[in-house]
């Protein structure tokens, strides 16, 4: 717990909220504004046959009053935030929410109805420039309207949908309400309970004995559990599977990818390119004998770290300064602006009681600017998590500024693209600055091989092991603890296998996964991960040219689809070669390490 209170913080290091709205009066105002557009918007359902004027209007309001509502939470949520205690702010955040729901109630007419409109029409919205705000929007819901069905199926659809998603709940529920972990020991040899919180630092543990006890207490929590945790998970495959047949598609992995415009190959090139890589991960874990003196490197063994020595202490202005250096192969202009962030209060820096912990970026206040939570530590981890949410801020002031609201949002698949790419520009510069210290050296470059170990490869089997469940499903396959558990401890004897001991326990670890419960998702951080490595070393050895590509991409928002935004920042996502070479830097990297640890 801090011990600074946040009235001792000085003013330079608060972000302010009071850039969206100057008084509690103008927030009130704006709130009785936008329910009065709800009202409106609401009476327009059932007006599209009339006409172009009238589809035009309703999404006239619908984006000038969802640009509303984007600030008027955006200033609930970041006063609440910084003290999640304050009762009036309590109180705000809960009438903002209320809103939008009534908000999204009212516009829920929208698509559908779009939808009874043919394509013929909708084609021709899409190039009347009157529309061009919205071409994205329309042309997504052109793209699915061969998998959308009558408005009969879709309201039976959708009233179904809590019930097809209760495997989820039940799955929450049990593993953080009502599942006991048991005990284990912790580095004082004191026994205590598990949590999922302190499992992560136990099993960083230099103590062998205590990350040991804790991998293998966490499985066998889960392995005690493992007929209802398979019946549940099987639950939840199969509405994925009935949610895609009832839609058309030819597979729940179709499904999950169609929307946003990826083609499959996409994911088969990412797994393709994966296994023709394994041979490096495997020697990456292999190291670990030779760093931690042991006889066999079990999976426990994986994440304590092998570098010592090195803790890159660093104050918040130094972190800053180190930022403004890493990112100066952006421009002068990025750079000046990410200044100004600084000076303009867009950041929260310190820890203060009640503060929100972790990290953020908050893009949605469109026509102010982004607001960034810290919690500030000052070591090489605290600075790094600066450059990655100021990536992710700059990635939305870009765009905020280039798109109108309509098309501002970027989607899931390319948004940590910028923030990681700002990372390895910071782990360049600092690479520089702390060039003939083999102790920062193996920290910054060791940092970058667990980015590749837990968001590259343990991702991309996380990813297969969703497609393997789905097909198994789709092929009429049976889903129980036994056929799961036996399909998972296989994918982690190929991925870990040839580095290290695949110890039988693991079996049980695809039952701690929460991300299973959302399926074809963790596959977009792996290649999130991948495109940024590809653009950072675009940015960093192909210089002005690469640079202005990356630079119209942060431009682009939501107003082209993931994968040809990305090809305008000049990776092409549909083909292999961005991840192959990615995958080629995780070589050169780990090379480097290990001629250092010799
Ligand atoms: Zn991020």
């Amino acid at each position: 717990m801090s011990t600074l209170l946040r009235k001792d913080v000085p003013a330079s290091c608060k972000w302010d909220p009071s850039h969206i709205y100057a008084t509690q009066e103008d927030w009130e105002k704006d709130f009785e504004w936008i329910k009065e557009q709800t009202g409106k918007l609401a009476a327009m359902a059932g007006t599209f046959a009339q006409g172009r004027e009238q589809v035009l209007a309703a999404l006239n309001l619908y984006a000038e009053a969802g640009e509303h509502i984007s600030r008027l939470y955006t200033y609930a949520s970041t006063n609440l935030n910084s003290d999640n205690g304050d009762a009036f702010y309590q109180g705000l955040g809960a009438r903002a929410m209320s809103l939008y729901s009534q908000f999204a109630a009212a516009a829920a007419f929208i698509s559908p109805e779009l939808l009874t409109l043919d394509s013929e029409t909708l084609n021709a919205y899409i190039a009347d420039p009157a529309f061009g705000d919205y071409d994205a929007m329309l042309k997504d819901l052109e793209r699915m309207r061969p998998h959308t069905l009558s408005t009969e199926m879709e309201t039976v659809l959708a009233s179904a949908q809590e019930a097809l998603g209760s495997a989820g709940n039940i799955y929450d529920m049990f593993t953080s309400v009502d599942m006991k972990l048991g005990k284990v020991k912790n580095e004082e040899g004191k026994m205590v309970d598990l949590s999922h919180a302190l499992y992560g630092s136990l099993l960083e543990s230099p103590n062998r004995n205590v990350r040991k006890a804790a991998y293998e207490r966490m499985m066998k929590a889960y392995g005690a559990y493992g007929s209802t945790f398979a019946a549940s998970y099987a639950g939840n495959v199969k509405a994925d599977v009935f949610n895609a047949r009832t839609r058309g598609y030819q597979s729940a992995r179709q499904a999950a990818l169609y929307p946003d415009d990826i083609p499959e190959s996409v994911y088969d090139n990412l797994l393709s390119a994966i296994h023709d890589a394994l041979p490096i991960l495997h020697a990456y874990c292999a190291l670990r004998q030779k760093a931690f003196d042991i006889p066999t490197v079990h999976m426990y063994d994986l994440y304590a770290p092998m570098q010592k020595g090195f803790d890159g202490k660093v104050s918040y202005d130094e972190a800053y300064e180190l930022l403004l250096e890493g990112i100066a192969p952006l421009g002068q202009d990025y750079v000046d602006i990410v200044r100004a962030a600084k000076d303009q209060n867009w950041i929260d820096v310190y820890e203060t009681p009640n503060k929100t912990t972790g990290a953020y970026s908050n893009g949605a206040a469109y026509g102010v600017h982004p607001y960034v939570l810290l919690n500030f530590r000052p070591e090489l981890d605290g600075m790094l998590t600066l450059a990655h949410e100021m990536g992710h801020a700059m990635h939305s002031y870009f765009s905020n500024h280039n798109q109108p609201f309509a098309k501002s949002d970027y989607t899931i698949f390319v948004a940590e693209v910028a923030s990681t790419c700002n990372e390895i520009l910071c782990i360049h510069t600092l690479r520089k600055k702390y060039a003939g210290n083999k102790a920062a050296q193996m920290a910054l470059i060791g940092r970058m091989l667990e980015g590749f170990r837990t968001t590259v490869f343990r991702q991309a089997m996380f990813a297969e092991f969703e497609m393997k469940a789905h097909a198994m499903e789709e092929a009429g396959q049976p889903l129980t603890c036994e056929s799961l558990s036996a399909m998972y401890y296989d994918l982690n004897k190929t991925y870990y296998g040839g580095g290290c001991r695949v110890d039988k326990v693991v079996e049980n670890e695809w039952m701690r996964i929460p991300h299973f419960y959302n399926a074809f998702y963790v596959y977009k951080y792996a290649t999130g991960f991948c495109a940024a490595v590809a653009l950072a070393n675009k940015i960093l050895n192909e210089g002005e040219e690469a640079v202005a590509a990356y630079r119209k991409f942060l431009t682009l928002g939501g107003s082209m689809s993931p994968i040809e935004s990305l090809k305008v920042a000049g990776i092409d996502m549909s083909s292999p070669e961005p991840v192959i070479s990615a995958l080629d830097t995780f070589a050169e990297l780990l090379a480097e390490f290990s001629e250092l640890m010799d």
